[in-house]
């Protein structure tokens, strides 16, 4: 197992959100210190927004590892990777490692990906958070079930989602959320997912400082973020990745 050295940042002294430059995603792929990216459009472009594609594009990229894609339905179905026969894409939106050479991946186009990670075990996690799975819990259990494996000092990383600029929403999401509008604009209530999720996290006992929030607008920025909400239904999706040689995706140039 290739265990902790690669879970812990690399170096304090390194802003902990960072974008750095790639040749596949020439605006910028989204890095923390840490085994996980949140990618632009670029890697996936022009590919049929499925799990099985996605998956086999990420094999090509990184060759040699063992790589799960989510059939993600908008649940709270969180799977263990050793339960994952490979080329295999269950029905869920989150997924735990204990072996954090395994690549784990989450799809979204507006929805928020959460990448997560331990300082204190070999272990990590991807989750699929919209507003959905935000009304279920999905982060606050996942989180619990990093626990449950032993883990007390979770990381918890949140990548670019659609925000309180674009999201406008009706009462069945506010409510089911239990949040407020972040604004009202000539009428329309407008949402900022990434708050609930922050809270939801701290609310799950996670240390602030261990929240890693990329606040970019998916719905804003068409040219780096795939976006439902901007596009529609056919519309590609953005990835993120955390495990294994996750960070050598070819072309990120992490210094
Ligand atoms: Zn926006």
């Amino acid at each position: 197992m290739s265990s902790g050295k690669s879970l812990r940042a690399a170096d304090s002294t390194i802003q902990k959100i960072k974008a750095f430059p790639c040749q596949l995603s020439p605006e910028c792929v989204i890095a923390f210190p840490m085994p996980g990216l949140f990618c632009t459009r670029g890697v996936t472009e022009g590919l049929h927004r499925g799990p099985e594609t996605v998956w086999k594009r990420l094999k090509e990229l990184l060759p040699g590892s063992r790589v799960i894609c989510l059939n993600q339905v908008h649940a709270d179905q969180i799977v263990r990777a050793e339960d994952v026969p490979d080329q295999t894409f269950p029905e869920a939106d989150g997924v735990i490692s204990m072996d954090p050479s395994v690549v784990l991946c989450v799809r979204t186009a507006d929805c928020i990906p959460v990448l997560m990670w331990a300082d204190d075990k070999p272990m990590i996690a991807a989750v699929h958070a919209g507003w959905r799975g935000l009304a279920l819990k999905i982060i606050p259990k996942a989180i619990g079930l990093m626990k449950k494996r032993g883990s007390l000092q979770i990381h918890v990383g949140m990548g670019p989602s659609i925000g309180p600029c674009c999201y406008a929403v009706g009462h069945d999401v506010i409510d089911a959320l239990h949040t407020e509008p972040e604004r009202l604009v000539q009428g329309r209530s407008f949402v900022d997912l990434h708050r609930v999720a922050r809270l939801q996290a701290l609310g799950a006992g996670i240390d602030p400082e261990h929240i890693h929030q990329v606040q970019t607008c998916t719905c804003c920025t068409q040219g780096s973020f795939f976006s439902y909400r901007r596009d529609g239904e056919s519309t590609g999706r953005n990835i993120s990745v955390i495990g294994g040689n996750a960070c050598s995706l070819p072309g990120l140039q992490v210094p």
